[in-house]
């Protein structure tokens, strides 16, 4: 749990300057260290910069306030007395599926995601196909409600929460079911995290590569590629999908996989939340027991050069290693670097010998390097209470596949850090078995690139100038779910020609009202 606390500043300190602040607010996490990606969360909930505040004036009554106060007399009564929702102001709800509307008690757990605030007209909450199938039944009677689609609520380009519309929230199914044909094939619902898909797959010494961090959702991230720690060695996540079960728009329900549905299954593997509400996804896990986890903490005054060398020590690496970089803004002519880490080997001589190239890329100042189990990595993400996500505001991301860390790229990329435009400046390692998937074999093309970099910033125009003059000619592509730009190039930058027009063929088919437009809509027509 994180929280934020002010502390009084001592005047004396700031006593030169005339606007000197009285108090700041420091982070603090009471569960142990303080993730990056927490922070960035914390920092992206702001619109503008964080201010440095003096204890402010009782803020009047909001309806948001309102419906915490609900939440938490409902959580004290019990259920026998919890205060009735306000009657709805919908009369044609599907009377087979539990809903929220504003002021239900649980709706605000409901409300906003991990990144972002919302305040929805309607959350339905689908149990089974059928009820998914009824839900979207309403979401065609109402195409005046802005439709989107939630399971783990980590969202950033998918808007699954949003004002005054309509969300789809399959969280609740979340099974997770080890299927009888054949070693490692799990049946998992979209509703699941990667926390608990990497509990249940240890007791059986398999994983399932996903992400960086646990906590996210198996609907949007499986329907999108899947780039974390363990894809260099499995492939991207959708690269162990053997087959998914979807809801069209039109309420039937079919399966795709490699016999059945062909199409179905190419489009939903990078772009799915375009044709469907999967309801079920079955992968093929592999054999992984002990990883080596490493953090590292690294200093330089010369962040060009750490760059390049950690590019070096990436492209070297063999596929049972993968360590991403991270730094924000540098402070004084000096940068912290942040890589954290896998090696799917539980022997140190192995792990120290990886992960040494890039231990020494920069000054280390900081290590933990640890043998653990591949799930207790992603249990590190905290668990989501009953009073749901917290975000706010929107998150301001920006996405770029480069096929090659250059020289030039490193000093580029400096001079975005220096613009102040970012505070979360990321380097995902790729390459190795993403790159055994032929680029036309699945809906996410760009397969050879040799990482996959992100920024989030606070400030849209800004982020976005920075970006395009310094950071886009270095492109080729992008992954769409870790950029929130809206303007349609970004459509071209997510699926290369052929496969955008082969997407635009298939959406024609299987959603010709468009009602699926959360997450990079493939529009009709090309613009
Ligand atoms: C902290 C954090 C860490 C992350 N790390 C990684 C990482 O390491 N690697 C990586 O690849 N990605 C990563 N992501 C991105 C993440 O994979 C996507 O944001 C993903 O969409 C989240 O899935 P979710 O189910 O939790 O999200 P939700 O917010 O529930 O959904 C997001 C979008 O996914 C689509 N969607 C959701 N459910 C379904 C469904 N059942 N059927 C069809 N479409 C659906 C919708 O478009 C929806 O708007 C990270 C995101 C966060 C916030």
């Amino acid at each position: 749990m994180i929280t934020e606390q002010k502390i009084a500043l001592d005047p004396a300190t700031f006593a030169e300057s005339a606007t000197h602040p009285d108090s700041a607010v420091v982070l603090e996490d009471h569960e142990g260290g303080l993730d990056p990606w927490t922070a960035a969360v914390w920092l992206a909930a702001r619109n503008e910069k964080v201010r440095i505040t003096l204890p402010a004036a009782p803020a009047a009554v909001s309806e948001e306030m309102a419906d915490k106060a609900l939440d938490t007399l409902a959580a004290l009564a019990g259920p026998r007395v919890a205060p009735p929702g306000p009657a709805s102001r919908f009369d044609d709800l599907p009377a087979s599926v539990a809903k929220l509307e504003p002021g239900d008690p649980g709706y605000r757990g409901r409300s906003s995601t991990y990144m972002r605030g919302g305040r929805p007209a309607l959350i339905l909450r689908p149990r089974t196909p059928g009820e998914v199938a009824d839900a979207l039944a309403f979401a065609r009677r109402h195409p005046e409600l802005t439709l989107g689609l939630r399971s783990g609520g980590h969202g950033i380009s998918g808007r699954s929460t949003n004002n005054g519309g309509l969300i789809i929230d399959v969280g609740a199914m979340n099974s997770i079911e080890m299927l009888g044909h054949g070693h490692g094939h799990v049946r998992v619902g979209p509703g699941a995290t990667w926390k608990q898909v990497g509990a249940f797959l240890d007791q059986y010494d398999l994983a399932l590569g996903s992400g960086d961090y646990g906590g996210v959702g198996v609907g949007g991230l499986a329907t999108a590629g899947g780039i974390g720690f363990l894809s260099r060695e499995q492939g991207l996540t959708i690269d162990r999908l053997r087959a998914v079960e979807l809801v069209l728009a039109d309420g039937s329900l079919v399966r795709a996989s490699a016999e059945e549905n062909q199409d179905l299954f190419w489009a939903v593997r990078g772009a799915g939340a375009n044709f469907g509400v999967a309801t079920a996804f079955e992968f093929e896990a592999e054999e992984v027991t002990e990883v080596g986890w490493a953090q590292l903490a690294l200093v330089t005054q010369d962040l060009a050069e750490s760059l390049r060398q950690y590019g070096e020590a990436a492209r070297e690496a063999p596929r049972d290693t993968t360590v991403f970089w991270l730094t924000g803004q540098p402070r004084q002519g000096q940068s912290v670097i942040q890589m954290y880490g896998m090696v799917d080997s539980g022997d140190p001589d192995t792990i120290i010998e990886r992960l040494t190239p890039f231990a020494t890329t920069a000054l280390l100042a900081q290590q933990q390097v640890v043998v653990a189990r591949y799930a207790d990595v992603m249990a590190q993400a905290a668990d989501v209470g009953a009073e749901g996500h917290h975000g706010r505001g929107e998150p301001i991301a920006r996405s770029g596949f480069l096929p090659e860390l250059t020289e030039e790229f490193a000093r580029d990329a400096v001079q975005l850090l220096r613009s102040g435009q970012t505070f979360f400046f990321q380097l995902r390692h790729m390459g190795g078995a993403i790159t055994d998937t032929p680029s036309e074999a699945t809906a996410f093309a760009h397969r050879t690139p040799e990482f996959s970099v992100t920024a989030i910033g606070m400030d849209r125009q800004g982020l976005d100038a920075a970006w395009d003059l310094f950071m886009a000619k270095h492109f080729d592509g992008l992954y769409l779910s870790f950029e929130t730009d809206r303007r349609p190039e970004r459509l071209l930058d997510a699926f290369p020609p052929e496969t955008l027009s082969r997407l635009r063929e298939l959406k024609r088919r299987y959603d010709p009202a468009e009602l699926f437009r959360d997450n990079f809509a493939i529009s009709l027509e090309a613009s």
